[in-house]
């Protein structure tokens, strides 16, 4: 049985709609993965986990920064409370019970924060040398290259210590969570992705590799690699 990997929605609080690209969901089921749409409350988050095998924290609105004790700077976007609190729950129980998870930019900056890291709120006007993260070209553009980090997980997927990726960002990892480390940076010093060792599979990516996959083998094998790690995880059992 292919594993079954959760995908979290947006939610747009005006229309009160859910969201979700399709880019992600025809990523995972490309990967081998049956892609599951998530979206729902904070017991949701705590019953459908143990049904799924891996997550997917998809990208998305800033979080609230309430989350790591600040008041929101100017620079801060649009937030969702109700995908904030849904999402906490569900990252931080995905964390604590072993889940297979991939974030992807808003994803993982969900993953630092929920566990107790944090974000520039405002990349422009907090890092003002940094490059431009919020590129205008097209989702299947690389504007920018990234370091790996020799001996990560990430390096190990990717098979590379350098890559170009997308950007379509204006935050950014700032603080990591406990035992977590840094496998990519921009060449600003940005962090790019982060990873936690301790976890069978905890990775974040700030890029959009759901915008690259068609042309893109590392993009296919970060897929593959969630995917993969639900498979063996669920094949052993939590
Ligand atoms: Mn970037």
């Amino acid at each position: 049985m292919n594993p079954l990997i959760g995908i979290t929605c947006s939610i747009d609080e005006q229309a009160d709609r859910l969201q979700l690209n399709a880019a992600y969901l025809e990523a995972v089921e490309a990967a081998g993965g049956v892609p599951v749409l998530l979206a729902g409350g904070r017991e949701v988050a705590l019953e459908v986990i143990s049904r799924l095998d891996g997550i997917l924290f998809t990208g998305g609105v800033d979080l609230d920064p309430a989350y790591f004790g600040e008041d929101p700077l100017p620079g801060l976007g649009e937030v969702s409370p109700r995908r904030d609190l849904f999402e906490v729950e569900l990252c931080r129980t995905a964390h604590r019970l072993g889940v297979p998870s991939l974030g992807i930019c808003r994803g993982c900056q969900l993953m630092a924060i929920a566990l107790g890291g944090d974000v520039y709120q405002d990349i422009p006007s907090q890092l003002p040398n940094a490059l431009q993260h919020a590129q205008r070209g097209p989702r299947f553009h690389k504007s920018h290259g990234v370091t790996v980090t020799p001996g990560s997980r990430l390096a190990r997927i990717a098979g590379t210590d350098g890559l170009r990726v997308n950007s379509f960002h204006h935050q950014s990892v700032r603080r990591l969570p406990q035992g977590a480390s840094v496998c990519a940076v921009a060449p600003d010093g940005v962090v790019e992705a982060f990873e936690d060792k301790s976890h069978p599979f905890w990775l974040g990516v700030q890029w959009h590799p759901e915008g690259l996959w068609h042309e893109d083998e590392a993009s296919r094998a970060l897929f593959r690699s969630l995917v993969d790690a639900a498979r063996e995880v669920a094949s052993r059992g939590r």
